[in-house]
């Protein structure tokens, strides 16, 4: 096997890293998950994902063959270093430099970076996650170049040759529920629909069209706003 057949998927429930994860299922041989509990204010996320896992293994057993371990990793420190909405009991707003307080400084740093870390030691050699910088909420770290960047200093630190992906950095939410059609047809969109979560408040009651959540907050509206495009696009 080649060694750039395998994967390490940053993998937190939401559609974006849902979609990712799918994506590498697709593309190489061996893909395992790794995901952070960072103190978030709402620990969805984190309880859909063994759901997630379960239902993608039961979509294709090809799938199942190649879906591996599931790292958990307590990086709660970010929540003690920094102050956002993300990780505190405030209201979502515009800061004075013009980033929502949802940006959590360094956070997509750290988090490849621990990825890279456990790549190293499980001999995986390609990172897979879902930054995007066409629907980006102005979020930095979530910008090709700096995922370009990191891409270098990760190799040069670690002697490696780790490949970042970002299959959905050019693609804007309507075409991320299109990748996910393309990928795993009906049901693979039916269950990220259902099954992921990305509010930021946390709200999981009522069904939507477009998944759950409180259908107000940005990550709602976007998320929303891309599968109403989807839909009315003849899907
Ligand atoms: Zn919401």
């Amino acid at each position: 096997m080649l060694p750039t057949d395998s994967a390490l998927v940053l993998f937190s429930g939401g559609q974006d890293s849902t979609t990712c994860l799918a994506w590498a299922l697709k593309h190489y041989a061996r893909v395992e998950t790794i995901g952070f509990d960072y103190g978030q204010r709402h620990a969805v996320e984190l309880t859909v994902r063994p759901q997630l896992l379960a239902s993608l293994r039961a979509l294709d057993p090809a799938w199942d063959a190649k879906l591996g371990e599931d790292h958990m990793i307590d990086l709660s420190l970010i929540s003690r270093i920094s102050q956002t909405a993300m990780t505190h009991d405030i209201a979502i707003e515009t800061q004075a430099n013009g980033l929502p307080n949802t940006f959590v400084p360094g956070r997509n740093l750290l988090f490849m970076t621990v990825a890279a870390t456990v790549a190293y030691r499980r001999g995986l050699t390609v990172l897979v996650g879902g930054m995007c910088e066409t629907d980006f909420s102005g979020y930095p770290d979530c910008r090709d170049d700096t995922m370009k960047a990191l891409q270098v200093a990760l190799n040069l630190g670690m002697d490696t040759r780790t490949k970042l992906e970002t299959p959905l950095m050019w693609r804007d939410k309507r075409q991320t529920w299109e990748l996910a059609q393309e990928l795993g047809g009906a049901a693979l969109v039916d269950l990220i629909r259902a099954g992921t979560h990305t509010c930021y408040l946390g709200e999981r009651g009522a069904l939507h069209d477009w998944g759950y959540g409180c259908g107000a907050c940005p990550a709602c509206e976007l998320r929303a706003r891309g599968y109403r495009q989807f839909v009315n696009a003849g899907h």
